[in-house]
Order: C-alpha cells, then structure tokens, then sequence
C-alpha cells in the first residue's frame, strides 16, 4: 500500500475505507474483510452515529487477525456542535471511547461552520452559531491542545477553503496535516490542491466515486454520475480496469488520498487494487480536460434560508 507522508512525519495509507452510511448490522463483516484484504485506514466521524460499531468491528478484528493498533490509520472528525474550546476535548474522549481507543492517528474539525452545542443537525436558524461567532482560530488552538496531550497524532481540517486555512495558520504552532474535502474529476479543487502542497497540507478526496451511496436529499435533479463519465469508462476500457480504479488512480497519482466507502468484499478489493494502476500521461490529462463541474455534497438545510452561511462562504 501506498503512504502519503504527512508534515509530522507520519505515514498514512493512500486508500482508506469511508465509513459514512456503512450497514451497522454488517460493520463487523466489511471491517474485517477491509483488513483482511490490506485495508489499514479508516475514515470515521462523530456524526455518521456509528462509531460504536465501527469500535466493535475494529476489537474484533484485532483480536482475530495478526494486525496490531499500530498497523492501522483512524481519522476521526469533531463535529459542528463541538467547536467551541472547552467542547473539544469531551468530543474527542466519547469518540475514543466509542471507537475502544486510547489515541487517533488524525483527528480533523470537520466543517468550517458551527452549530450549537448539542445540535446534530441544525432544524432552525437558532441552531447555527452566526457567522461574527464562529472562532475557528480557537478550535485549532483545542485540537493542537489534543495533539500534544497525546490523544491525537495528527491534527487536521475538512472542507476548508483556501480563507479558512489561511485563518487558522495566522495562530496555529501547527500546520494542518490534512485537508479532506470533496473531490473527483468533476469536482477537481485544483486551486485548492495546489495551495495546500504549496503548504505541505496534504489532500484527502472524499466522495471520490461520486458519493452514490447518498440519499435522495442530497441528489439533484440533473446529477450526472462520475462512475458513468464517458471519458473515464474510455480510460477503464484501455486500462482493463474499472470506472472506480480510474477514478481513484488518478487521485493517488496527483498526490491525493482517496476513501472510498464499500460494503460489498469484491469492491472493497476493486478499490484497494486501484493503487497498483499506473495512468499514462495521455489518460491524466484526459481526466484533466473534464469541464462538467459538479458537487454532490450540498445539504441546502446548512445553506438555505435559515442559514447564516452560504455556499460561498464554504466553498468560496
Ligand atoms: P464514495 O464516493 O466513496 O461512494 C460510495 C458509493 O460507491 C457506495 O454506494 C458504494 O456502494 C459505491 N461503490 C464503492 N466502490 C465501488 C466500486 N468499485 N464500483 C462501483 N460502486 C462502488 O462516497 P462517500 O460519500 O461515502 O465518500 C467516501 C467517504 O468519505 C465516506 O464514507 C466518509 O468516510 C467520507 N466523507 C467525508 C465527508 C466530510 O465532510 N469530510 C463528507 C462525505 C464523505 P457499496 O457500498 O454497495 O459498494
């Protein structure tokens, strides 16, 4: 398996295994056959409500298999209701203590935008904390604050745009090590990618197939779907490979880690062989010539009418 070597020096596995919407019922069979077919990361948050289980799968695993808790890369994510300074470190013991850990590999905040504490999902205009309120610098003061205690190794960002991170380098001893954010040929952040390389932040792609898991509520009308783009089942095709193998290929060439969500054995295995293909250059800027622009992660809950914030005031 590849390695992204982030700027702590840790190595962390280009392809990890996204857990948002995993079956609860079939997390101990996915996360033993992700490990057991070379799996060593795994993308977990406080908000998919299902790190209990991904912790049982995880006990399960190390106690049926020779990998140890050092072989094995976990993200986690803090949530929108728990920015605030002294909220922080709680967030961070009920994660480890439902994951059935004493440390994370990397602990991100996971948006650039803050709830109240206490809301899951925000209903109402109360539920968001307003823009003049949000203290990202403060949040990454908490998590370099996590970081030193031990609990976790690596600190990190998600969805954060170029301002954000410029915001929170203006205070922070510690440079992100990660920036994870929504990417695939449709939705390419090259700005973004080139920034944080400039930084030495480096890029995870979430939703790197196209999110097609995703509820009809996060569907529009027009969606096209990435698995399906003509130019990248041509590549498939001259590659004997498959949509998915192209599309997360192409991210680890480019530097960029990939976390693709399965449960099925067979596609976590298809998407784990994705490190072994090579794309030529030809194939790489086909990808690059795309200019179908499309994010399939957009609640218009967080962005609609009750809302303080707006899509630009994320995505820029
Ligand atoms: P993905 O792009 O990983 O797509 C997952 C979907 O693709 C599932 O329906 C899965 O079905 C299907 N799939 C998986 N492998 C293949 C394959 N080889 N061929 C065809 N279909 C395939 O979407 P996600 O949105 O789940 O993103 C991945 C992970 O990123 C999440 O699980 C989560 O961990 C993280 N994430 C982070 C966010 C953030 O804000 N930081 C936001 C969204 C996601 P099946 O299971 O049946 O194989």
């Amino acid at each position: 398996m590849k390695d992204a070597v982030l700027n702590t020096g840790a190595r962390m596995p280009m392809i990890g295994l996204g857990t948002w919407k995993s079956d609860l019922s079939t997390m101990v069979k996915v996360v033993d056959s992700a490990i057991s077919s070379g799996y060593r990361h795994i993308d977990c948050a406080a908000v998919y409500g299902n790190e209990c289980q991904v912790g049982q799968a995880l006990q399960h695993s190390l106690s049926h298999s020779a990998v140890e808790r050092q072989d094995l890369w976990i993200t986690s994510k803090l949530w929108n209701d728990n920015q605030k300074a002294e909220h922080v470190r709680p967030a961070c013991l009920s994660t480890l203590a439902d994951l059935q850990l004493d440390y994370l590999d990397l602990y991100v905040i996971h948006w650039p935008i803050a709830f109240r504490h206490g809301v899951r999902s925000p209903a109402s205009r109360e539920d968001f904390v307003p823009r003049n309120e949000l203290a990202l610098k403060e949040t990454w003061l908490a998590m370099e604050a996590l970081q030193k205690e031990g609990l976790v190794k690596n600190i990190g960002v998600s969805n954060f745009n170029i301002s954000h991170l410029k915001e929170i380098m203006s205070v922070a001893s510690v440079v992100p090590s990660v920036n994870q954010v929504e990417s695939h040929p449709y939705l390419q952040q090259r700005e973004l990618l080139g920034f944080c390389q400039q930084q030495g932040i480096h890029m995870t792609a979430y939703s790197p197939l196209g999110s097609s898991g995703r509820s009809a509520e996060l569907r529009s009308a027009d969606e096209r779907m990435i698995l399906e783009d003509a130019t990248i089942q041509r590549i498939a095709a001259r590659r004997g490979a498959s949509s998915a193998q192209v599309l997360l290929a192409w991210q680890i060439q480019r530097g960029v880690s990939v976390i693709p969500k399965s449960s099925s054995p067979t596609r976590l295995a298809e998407n784990l062989a994705a490190a072994l293909l090579e794309l030529t250059e030809q194939d790489n800027s086909e990808i690059a010539a795309i200019n179908i622009v499309q994010r399939y992660f957009s609640l218009s809950s967080w962005f609609g009418a009750e809302s303080p914030y707006s899509l630009s005031d994320v995505w820029g």
